[in-house]
């Protein structure tokens, strides 16, 4: 009726800068869907270096979304950084009640890492929808985790190398599982193993996917085949893909965008590695000797070394910039002058992938990452790091063909010779040339699923609408 209160829609990421991209891209829709849009945000356990300002840069320009931030918690010991997320979420409990008691939202989604709070949610009676900030076959793997866990009695660490088979995705090796599900007696582990359950009670599954990247996986899903025998698969919707619609509060690397107004179309293999990758000094210079060797223009992303020492704490915490003369090989920045430009620490991503000059990203498979090349329609050479990351470059491979491994990851170094081979792959033969077709033909398809009544549009449209009519 008119005069009547928009319904809200109180988001609630995990803090993580992954995380909190594309959960305020999905607040950006509601709000212009005509929801009232607040995004609740727990205590960060992490460093807030990039997400402070890019909080408050999201904040300043989008003034019909609103921000709470819920009281600070006191953590017990130091953890795995995935761990901490669960269980900051979890003692944000109390707080994270009193805010919604107060004056109750239409709806909540739900972070995977914030699932504690679907208790919450229950309570309260406010339906609660996950949103999945990773892929389609990532969530299929997670709803399908409780029947591997009681298939076996051993842990993917001591499987090793054998395969995990899962329906609708490829099979992979279980090394090759989300980084902390490695042993099953874990924190971390069990952790994940009760996310994975609390999804079935969720009102639905919010995928940053479209429908026709990952056809299979949602096959699947939808048939019911992911989940363990006597729970029922909530709805889920592909309304991707979702990515920064703006670069705000980065001010680092801002040089390299007018680096590459300079370089031909299609000719810059960019280097990045996530917001938290870091490699050692010796992988650091395998990986410089590898792109002098190729001949090919770069752009690359270093970032300082893990301290020897570092507790997984430490390492969260913002790296100090490098010191490019002490970690590169002598003279190469000299020799590589022109054809080739080093960036501290961070680049505007976004905006690079989208530059004409690039032609391939060498990434480490985080799931915006690859978001952000399938709508850049760069080619990836997939280096994985942590998280699901893995898991993203089998499929990436395997299933959706978007992508080549650069071989060595899962072992103690990529060699030069390596990097220097696969660039010269992608930028210059006919496999490479085949790979680029494919990313291009994939992004027609992204930029129609977005488009009005294209197959993501139409899904959300459906589900505000449900909301609104609720
Ligand atoms: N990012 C960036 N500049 C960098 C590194 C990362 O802008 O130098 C952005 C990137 O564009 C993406 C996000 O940080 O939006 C990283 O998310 P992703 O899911 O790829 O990886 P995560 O950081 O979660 O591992």
């Amino acid at each position: 009726t008119m005069g009547a209160r928009k319904p809200r829609v109180v988001l609630y990421p995990s803090p993580g800068m992954g995380h909190l991209v594309s959960m305020i891209e999905l607040g950006k829709l509601f709000a212009a869907r005509g929801l009232a849009v607040t995004v609740a945000l727990m205590d960060s356990p992490h460093d807030t270096s990039a997400t402070g300002p890019f909080l408050a840069g999201v904040s300043a320009a989008n003034p019909a979304i609103s921000f709470h931030r819920l009281p600070q918690v006191e953590l017990l010991g130091s953890e795995p950084p995935e761990m901490l997320t669960f269980e900051v979420a979890r003692l944000s409990n109390p707080h994270l009640r009193d805010f919604l008691a107060g004056d109750a939202p239409a709806v909540i989604v739900l972070d995977f890492f914030c699932s504690a709070a679907i208790d919450v949610a229950a309570e309260l009676g406010i339906p609660a929808y996950f949103f999945c900030t990773s892929g389609a076959q990532i969530l299929a793997f997670f709803l399908h985790l409780a029947v591997l866990h009681g298939k076996s009695a051993r842990s993917f660490g001591e499987m090793g190398q054998e395969l995990v088979h899962a329906p609708g995705i490829s099979s992979f090796p279980a090394t090759h599982a989300v980084q902390r599900l490695m042993d099953r007696d874990s924190a971390p582990y069990k952790a994940f193993l009760s996310m994975s359950t609390d999804l079935f009670r969720s009102q639905g599954i919010i995928v940053n996917t479209f429908r026709s990247l990952e056809p299979r996986a949602m096959d699947t899903i939808v048939a019911g085949l992911c989940a363990p025998s006597g729970l029922r698969t909530p709805p889920v919707y592909c309304i991707g893909p979702l990515i920064k619609s703006e670069e705000v509060g980065v001010k680092r690397g801002d040089g390299c965008l007018a680096w590459l107004d300079a370089q031909p179309k299609g000719s810059v293999v960019f280097l990045s590695f996530g917001s938290l990758g870091r490699f050692s000094a010796k992988q650091t210079r395998e990986v410089a000797a590898g792109l002098e060797a190729s001949g090919q223009r770069f752009l690359w992303v270093v970032r300082s070394p893990p301290s020897d020492d570092s507790s997984s704490k430490k390492n969260s915490e913002k790296p100090p910039e490098p010191d490019l003369d002490d970690l590169l090989p002598e003279g190469f920045l000299d020799r590589t002058k022109g054809r080739g430009l080093v960036v501290k620490s961070w680049a505007p991503q976004r905006d690079v992938l989208a530059h004409d000059a690039v032609g391939c990203f060498v990434t480490h498979c985080g799931w915006n990452s690859v978001l952000e090349s399938v709508m850049a329609g760069v080619p990836m050479l997939a280096w994985p790091l942590y998280a699901e990351q893995r898991m993203n470059a089998v499929f990436l491979e395997k299933e959706m063909e978007l992508a080549v491994a650069m071989e060595g990851y899962d072992r103690e170094m990529v060699e030069a010779e390596e990097v220097a081979k696969k660039v010269r792959w992608m930028m210059d033969s006919d496999g490479g040339r085949v790979l680029r077709e494919r990313t291009l033909t994939v992004m027609r398809r992204a930029e129609e699923a977005l488009l009005e009544g294209g197959e993501s549009e139409a899904t959300l449209a459906g589900l505000v609408d449900a909301w609104i009519r609720a």
